[in-house]
């Protein structure tokens, strides 16, 4: 045998066996699987997990992608958005990772993919029961900003002990005229857990509601997995007298696909100071662009 010829092939085999499919290791796979069938089990309550190393800084979505490596397997279709964009850095760089130690084929298109990884939005297409939705957590804890303790909250959750997130809204109506929270605006789950839906707009909480899909939360620095599985009543924290509202744009289209129906994006030209709109859900404001351009095409024939 050439001495060449054999250490090629030696690198060729190792290289191929650098990464157990999809990164993580099969125990450690196996402990996230159960953590996640114990959220499964108790929809909005947080599961604590071990939360393995990545080669992601902690807070660049390793949660998520700790959930997403768990679940998938070689037939999976993946999307990952980040605000919205598919083709944001983030976005593109955990696409790129999930797809080198998995091999699994990608996609920008919400209804092709099976796995969908997402920070800070949902997507405006709806979405199926065959389908997952992976959500990258910042802070899991809806109960942090009226209550620093872990050991507290701890409590608060178990004896469902909410007055103190009921008076934070009250006090913020009377400061403020309404409730002020945008982004992370708690739920109730099934009637009984307080849940951080992670930051997404108040726009996507009633696409929780009810829904067909199963929503998976991974924060990993705070290393907890929390659930809602498909058809579970998400209800936003709102007063009989002061509802709960979403985001509206009065007024406002997308100034590439004309839509005003999808939530909008906020650029502002710092020369001028002009105001332009853009879907947020860029995946979508190219669908319905497609669409235009097909009926254009058509009434032209
Ligand atoms: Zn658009």
């Amino acid at each position: 045998m050439r001495l060449n010829a054999w250490l090629q092939d030696h690198r060729r085999v190792k290289k191929s066996r650098d990464y157990n499919f999809a990164f993580i290791n099969e125990a450690a796979k196996r402990e996230i699987r159960r953590k996640i069938l114990k959220a499964v089990a108790i929809p909005g309550y947080q599961v604590p997990f071990a939360s393995p190393e990545l080669p992601v800084a902690r807070g660049w979505g390793t949660g998520g992608l700790q959930l997403t490596l768990s679940l998938i397997g070689p037939e999976d279709i993946l999307k990952v958005i980040d605000q919205g964009c598919d083709g944001s850095v983030n976005a593109v760089n955990i696409k790129k990772f999930v797809g080198q130690v998995t091999g699994v084929s990608t996609t920008t298109d919400t209804r092709q993919a099976t796995i969908i990884q997402t920070r800070h939005r949902i997507p405006e297409e709806a979405m199926t029961r065959d389908q997952i939705l992976v959500l990258q957590v910042p802070f899991p804890e809806a109960l942090r900003t009226v209550e620093p303790s872990e050991a507290e909250t701890r409590r608060m959750h178990g004896e469902a002990d909410y007055s103190q997130m009921w008076l934070y809204l009250y006090e913020d109506i009377v400061k403020y005229g309404e409730i002020s929270i945008g982004a992370r605006y708690p739920v109730t789950v099934n009637g009984r857990y307080i849940m951080d839906p992670s930051p997404i707009p108040r726009w996507d909480i009633p696409k929780l509601h009810l829904a067909e899909t199963l929503f998976l939360f991974g924060a990993g620095r705070e290393k907890r997995i929390y659930a809602i599985p498909p058809h579970t009543r998400v209800e936003p924290l709102e007063f009989e007298d002061e509802k709960f509202r979403v985001e509206d744009f009065p007024g406002q289209a997308c100034q590439r696909c004309g839509s005003s129906a999808t939530f909008l994006d906020e650029i502002i030209d710092e020369a001028s100071g002009a105001r332009t709109y853009l879907c947020s859900d860029t995946s979508h404001c190219d669908k319905i662009l497609a669409q235009q351009e097909e009926k254009e095409v058509r009434s032209c024939k």
